[in-house]
C-alpha cells in the first residue's frame, strides 16, 4: 500500500541520530517522518546511561547551540553532573551526566511528540524505494510504502546485528530488540561499500546485592562531598532545578583473582577464538582485552553506576565483556562488594554492519544515491554524542534538499574544521574514514583552545538561527548574552588605569606590582594573575559594572557567571588562539618531513599507546603520511616533532 501522504523527509531508526535527525528537519519546516521499530525505545540508550564526558561534551554542546534535544532530556533526566577536567583549561573541560535512563527516554519522546510537522509511526523499514540514482521512499516490513524527497538512515547498530555471549550467538539489534536484516541485504545489494564492527556491554547488577559500604563513593558536582560547589547543566536554556534527585556513583576494583577468571575463559571467548570478525573500539576495550593487553596491570577501577532513581539496576563501567556467563558470574563476583553480586543482564558483544562514510559527501548524503543521508553508528562512529550530531546535521542538510525555506541560502550546511567539532567529525569521517570504532576525542580537533563547551553558543547559535532550528525563547537568550559580553568587553577597553588615577599600593596588591604607563582593563585582564573580580576591586569598585555587579558575599546568578566567563576567557586565550592559527599554517610545511625509518615509536613515551602501535604498524615515511593515519591526531603530530626536534 502507498501510504496515502508525502513526505519531504523520511528519518528511519529513533535512536540519538535518528532523534535529533527528525527534530532539525520538522523545526526546519519539512514534513519529516520519523519511522522506527518502537515508539516504546525513542531516546534508548543501549549501553550505559551516561552523556558527555572529554569530546563527547563538546558535541553534544553543540547539538544543543543549533537547537538539538539531547543536553534538555540530560537535564531532565540526568541524576549525577560532573564538569571534567575542571583544574585543566577551559578547552579540555567537559560536563558528563549519569542519566536516569527511563527519564531520559521521557523527555525525548515527550519532545518528538510536541514536534511540529513530526508524525511518529511504527514499523520496521525493510526496504528503500529508488529510483534511477534517486531514492524516493521507504518500505515497511508490512508493506507499506512512505514516499518522500529525502531518507535519512539511522539504523545503529541493528544492521545485520548479531550477539554475542561466549561462543552462544544469536541474531538482534541489541538485547531485547529485533536486527535489521532486510535492509541489510538491500543495502548490500545497491553496492555501498560495507564492513563489520563491533561494540560491547557489562553485565548488569542489582543494587540490593551490592555491598557499598566495600565501595569508595563518587559524589557529582553540587552534592555534598562533590568536587566541584556548582550543579553543572548541560543545555544553553538548562537550569539546575530542572535536575531530578542527585545520586552518587561509586567505585570498585578488579584484582588478580578476577584477571585469573577472566584468561580462564579466553578459550570459550568469541573475541580470541576468532567468532567475532568486526573490529571493536580500542580506546573502549573488553575486560578480557585489558587483561590480555594489559597483562601486567594488577587491578583495573570499575565505576557502579546507577542506571536510575526507580530501578535497583547498576551498570559496572570498566568490564564490558562478550565472555561465556559462568566466567561473568565468577569475575563480577571476585570484586570487592560484588562478593554476592545478582547479575540482572549478562553482558554480550555485538556485530553489525557499517558503511565506509569515505562514500559520502560532505553534507552526508551518500555519493552513490541522491537523497539518502546516513547518520550515526551506521558511519562507523560508536557514542550516543557521535550518533546525536551527526543525525542533526544529516537532518539539516536532508532538510535543505528538500526545500526547507529558512534563512540559510546555501544548498548544503558543513561547519568548518575551526568551527565545530562537529566539523571534525565530519572532515574525519569523510576524509579518513575508519578501520576502528571512531569516537570524539579533544585531540581530533587542531583548533581545541577555540571549540570549547562554553562558547558552543557563541559558535553555532547564530547559524542554528538562521537554519530554523533555533526558537525565539534560546534566541533572546543567547542574543542577552553575547550583547552583555561584548558590551562588558567594550567596557573594559575603554576604562584606562594610570600611575595617576591608581593608588600604587592599590595596584600592588592587585597586579602584584604598580603600574608603570597606561593600560585599559581589557589589556590587564590578560595578565595570567588578574582575574575579572580583581579588575572590579581596582581603586574601591569604581569601574564596577552595574549590570553585572554582585554584591560581596553573594553568589553571582549563573547569567552573570557565564558573562564574566566569556569576557575572562576570550581576553586570556586570544594570544593562545591566534598562536594556534600560525602553529597549525607552520604544520602544513612538515609535509614532507621524512621520519627515520628505524624509529621505534614504542619509545616516544609522551605518544599515547594507540598511537605508538599504529606508527610501528604502518610505518609512515612522512610525517604528512603520518598525520593522515586514522589513529594518529593533530596532538600526536606535535609531540612527534618535539621527539624528533630533540634528535629522538
Ligand atoms: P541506535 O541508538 O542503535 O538506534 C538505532 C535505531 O534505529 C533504533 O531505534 C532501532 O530500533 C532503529 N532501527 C534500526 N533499524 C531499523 C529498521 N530497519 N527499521 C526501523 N527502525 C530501525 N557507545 C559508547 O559510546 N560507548 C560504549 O561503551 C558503547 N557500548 C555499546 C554496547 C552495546 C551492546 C551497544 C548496542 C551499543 C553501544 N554503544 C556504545 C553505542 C551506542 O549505543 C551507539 O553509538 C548509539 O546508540 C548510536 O546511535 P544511533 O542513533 O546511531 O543508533
Amino acid at each position: 500500500m502507498l501510504y496515502p501522504q508525502n513526505f519531504d523527509v523520511i528519518v528511519v531508526g529513533g535512536g540519538h541520530a535518528g532523534t535529533e535527525a527528525a527534530l532539525a528537519s520538522a523545526r526546519m519546516g519539512c514534513k519529516t517522518l520519523l519511522l522506527t521499530h518502537n515508539i516504546e525505545t525513542l531516546g534508548q540508550m543501549s549501553c550505559n546511561p551516561s552523556i558527555g564526558g572529554i569530546g563527547k561534551g563538546h558535541l553534544v554542546k553543540e547539538v544543543d547551540a543549533l537547537g538539538g534535544a539531547m543536553a534538555l532530556a540530560t537535564d531532565e533526566g540526568g541524576i549525577q553532573f560532573r564538569i571534567l577536567n575542571s583544574s585543566k583549561g577551559p578547552a579540555v573541560r567537559a560536563t558528563r551526566a549519569q542519566a536516569d535512563r527511563v527519564l531520559y527516554k521521557a523527555a525525548i519522546r515527550r519532545m518528538l511528540e510536541n514536534q511540529p510537522n513530526l508524525w511518529l509511526f511504527q514499523q520496521a523499514v525493510d526496504d528503500l524505494m529508488v529510483e534511477g540514482d534517486r531514492v524516493v521512499g521507504a518500505v515497511t516490513q508490512v508493506g507499506i510504502r512512505f514516499r518522500a524527497q529525502a531518507v535519512v538512515l539511522t539504523a545503529g547498530t541493528f544492521l545485520d546485528g548479531k550477539i554475542h555471549v561466549g561462543l552462544n550467538n544469536y541474531s538482534a539489534g541489541r538485547a531485547g530488540d529485533p536486527p535489521a536484516v532486510s535492509l541489510s541485504a538491500r543495502l548490500k545489494e545497491l553496492k555501498l561499500p560495507q564492513g563489520r564492527l563491533k561494540t560491547g556491554t557489562p553485565p548488569r547488577i542489582d543494587g540490593r546485592s551490592i555491598d557499598f559500604s566495600k565501595c569508595q563513593e563518587q559524589p557529582g558536582d553540587g552534592m555534598e562531598g562533590g568536587m566541584g560547589a556548582a550543579m553543572p547543566v548541560f543545555s544553553f536554556m538548562g537550569k539546575a532545578e530542572m535536575h531530578p534527585q542527585q545520586m552518587p556513583c561509586w567505585i570498585t576494583h578488579t584484582n588478580q583473582r578476577t584477571h585469573d577468571i577472566i584468561r580462564s575463559g579466553f578459550d570459550r571467548s568469541p573475541m580470541f577464538t576468532g567468532k567475532i570478525e568486526g573490529v571493536g573500539p580500542r580506546y573502549c576495550p573488553s575486560v578480557e582485552d585489558k587483561i590480555g593487553r594489559f597483562a601486567d596491570k594488577e587491578s583495573h577501577q570499575i565505576f557502579l553506576e546507577p542506571e536510575g532513581l526507580t530501578t535497583h539496576e547498576y551498570y559496572p563501567n570498566g568490564i564490558s565483556t562478550s565472555l561465556p556467563f559462568d566466567i561473568q558470574y565468577d569475575l563480577v563476583r571476585s570484586m570487592a562488594g560484588l562478593e554476592n553480586a545478582h547479575i540482572l543482564r549478562p553482558g554480550y558483544a555485538i556485530e553489525y554492519d557499517y558503511f565506509d562514510p569515505q562514500q559520502l559527501k560532505s553534507s552526508f548524503e551518500t555519493k552513490a544515491i541522491q537523497g539518502l543521508f546516513f547518520a550515526g553508528q551506521i558511519n562507523g562512529t560508536t557514542g550516543y554524542e557521535e550518533a546525536a550530531a551527526q543525525g542533526l546535521f544529516a537532518g539539516i542538510n536532508a532538510a535543505l534538499q528538500a526545500g526547507a525555506k529558512t534563512a540559510w541560502t546555501q544548498e548544503t550546511w558543513v561547519p568548518a574544521r575551526d568551527e565545530a567539532y562537529l566539523g571534525v567529525l565530519v572532515d574525519d569521517l569523510i576524509t579518513k574514514g575508519v578501520s576502528e570504532p571512531y569516537r570524539m576525542f579533544t585531540s581530533r580537533a587542531e583548533f581545541r583552545l577555540q571549540l570549547r563547551e562554553d562558547n558552543a553558543d557563541a559558535r553555532l547559535t547564530e547559524t542554528g538561527r538562521k537554519l530554523g532550528l533555533v526558537d525565539d525563547a534560546r534566541w533572546e537568550a543567547f542574543s542577552r548574552k553575547r550583547d552583555a559580553v561584548s558590551r562588558e568587553t567594550e567596557r573594559l577597553r575603554s576604562i584606562w588605569v594610570s600611575p595617576k588615577n591608581l593608588a600604587a599600593a592599590e595596584s600592588e596588591r592587585v597586579l602584584g606590582k604598580a603600574i608603570e604607563h597606561e593600560y585599559n582593563l581589557a589589556d590587564l585582564l590578560r595578565r595570567p594573575n588578574v582575574s575579572y573580580g580583581d579588575l572590579l576591586s581596582l581603586d574601591g569598585g569604581r569601574y564596577a559594572n552595574a549590570e553585572l555587579a554582585t554584591p560581596q558575599g553573594q553568589v553571582p546568578t549563573p547569567f552573570v557567571a557565564t558573562v564574566v566567563e566569556q569576557v575572562e576567557i576570550a581576553a586570556k586565550y586570544s594570544g593562545y588562539i591566534d598562536r594556534q592559527r600560525d602553529e597549525v599554517q607552520r604544520a602544513s610545511h612538515y609535509e614532507n618531513l621524512r621520519l627515520p625509518a628505524e624509529l621505534d615509536y614504542m619509545q616516544v613515551t609522551a605518544l599515547s599507546i594507540e598511537a605508538r602501535q599504529s606508527l610501528n604498524k604502518v610505518r609512515p615515511e612522512t610525517l604528512g603520511q603520518a598525520s593522515r593515519m586514522s589513529a594518529i591526531t593533530p596532538a600526536s603530530i606535535s609531540l612527534l616533532m618535539i621527539h624528533l626536534k630533540k634528535g629522538g
